[in-house]
């Protein structure tokens, strides 16, 4: 399955972010795979280890959720949600795509980092997402 981003949502999330790389567009796709699994989650809790680019999908999610967010450090990079009805759900990126990002995020330029947000875009969730918590708890 592929989780479409909308354009306007995108842009939005680049205004609010400052600028576009792949790790913002993993905090889009989680929210907006939550959002279609689960309905409109009301709270959010991600785990990432505490700096960039790793963070940058916490202004992702910021763009796609209203609730609030909290973020907690860790090796991993998931997140939880809470939809309004109570339902659950957790997302965890593939190890193998967080080290893939993040490697190349350290020695990319500028447009290679947008090359990458639009690599991920058009990944499908099995392949950004671990399979066994792609599901509702
Ligand atoms: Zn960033």
């Amino acid at each position: 399955m592929l989780t479409r981003v909308p354009r306007e949502l995108l842009e939005k999330a680049v205004s609010l972010h400052g600028h576009l790389g792949p790790f913002l567009v993993i905090g889009l796709k989680m929210g907006l795979k939550a959002w279609n699994t689960v309905g409109r989650p009301v709270a959010c809790e991600v785990t990432a280890p505490g700096e960039k680019p790793y963070l940058c999908c916490v202004d992702g999610l910021k763009t796609v959720l209203d609730g609030s967010i909290s973020v907690k450090n860790g090796e991993s990079l998931s997140a939880w949600f809470r939809s309004a009805s109570g339902s659950q759900l957790v997302l965890r990126v593939r190890a193998s795509i967080v080290e893939k990002y993040a490697v190349k995020y350290a020695g990319t330029p500028w447009e290679g980092c947008e090359q990458d947000a639009f690599e991920v875009a058009d990944a499908s969730d099995e392949e950004l997402f671990e399979p066994e918590l792609l599901k509702r708890l």
